[in-house]
């Protein structure tokens, strides 16, 4: 058995404001398929503020309507994923974890042994940021990085990141026509990690920066990450059913 978590973030997992359902199903049948290939998956999850948003319509750029938003929004977006699953003849479960969960040892091992237990029995842990008690300060903010951590310490040997883009570029491809796919990274420089967020900087844009840190961290202690299209599913299928290596970029330690 191979354990992975995938990440599928929210551009991926809502259209205009709302969960798309069509991309949620196509996410599922790959978890199914990859079950039936001896893959353990785990899978952490966006789009809860969006879904409760759909039932009602605060306004998301207040911190505390965020909040509310993703105390309505999680159990709707469960109960999505359930009933897909459910087409597969498989059960899902909810796990909520705090950034503070991952500083003291006592706490995250407790979690794993409720994931272990999930996955022993082939229910597919769900994970997402318990938005509504998350401390400012402690919050990820985002999930890759908190993706990255579930998969160092539940002990995943790759974390799939599924986005709005297919690839990590030598330069953002959405500004720049000639910018090249890398296939493979095993070394990410200190100003790629750093690189700031600002429309004059050719490489910050976007959510880029936070999944390189979550490939540093994750190479660093001997892990892998492969980053792909959350669109088209076909290039992380290709990768981890037939073993094909034909879009997508994997970052793996030499
Ligand atoms: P997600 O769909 O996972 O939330 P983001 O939108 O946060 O992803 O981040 C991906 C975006 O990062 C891409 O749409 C792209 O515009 C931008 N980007 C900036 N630099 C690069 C690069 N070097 N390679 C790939 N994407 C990049």
């Amino acid at each position: 058995m191979k354990r992975i978590v995938i990440k599928v973030g929210s551009h991926v997992l809502t259209e205009v404001g709302a969960i798309a359902s069509t991309r949620m199903l196509a996410l599922v049948q790959l978890i199914a398929e990859l079950k039936a290939h001896k893959y353990e998956v785990i899978l952490v999850s966006s789009g809860a503020v969006a879904a409760g948003h759909t039932l009602l319509p605060l306004d998301r750029s207040s911190v505390a309507n965020k909040q509310a938003l993703a105390a309505i929004g999680q159990p709707l977006l469960l109960k999505m994923y359930q009933e897909k699953f459910a087409k597969f003849g498989l059960l899902c479960s909810q796990v909520l974890l705090s950034a503070d969960v991952f500083d003291s040892g006592g706490h995250i091992k407790h979690a794993k042994v409720a994931i272990d237990t999930l996955l022993e029995n082939s229910v597919v842990p769900i994970i997402n940021e318990n938005d509504t008690v998350s401390v400012e300060e402690l919050v990820f903010g985002d999930n890759d990085r908190l993706s990255a951590h579930v998969a160092h310490h539940f002990d995943a040997q790759m974390l799939i990141i599924l986005s709005d883009i297919d690839a990590f570029y030598d330069k953002d491809p959405n500004r720049y026509s000639d910018a090249k796919r890398r296939a493979v990274v095993s070394e990410i420089s200190q100003d790629e990690l750093e690189a700031e967020h600002t429309p004059n900087n050719e490489f910050a844009t976007g959510g880029i920066v936070t999944k390189l840190q979550s490939a540093d961290f994750l190479m660093k202690h001997n892990r892998e990450m492969f980053l792909a299209s959350g669109f088209d599913l076909s290039d992380v299928k290709a990768f981890l059913v037939d073993g094909e290596h034909t879009g997508g970029t994997l970052f793996k330690k030499l």
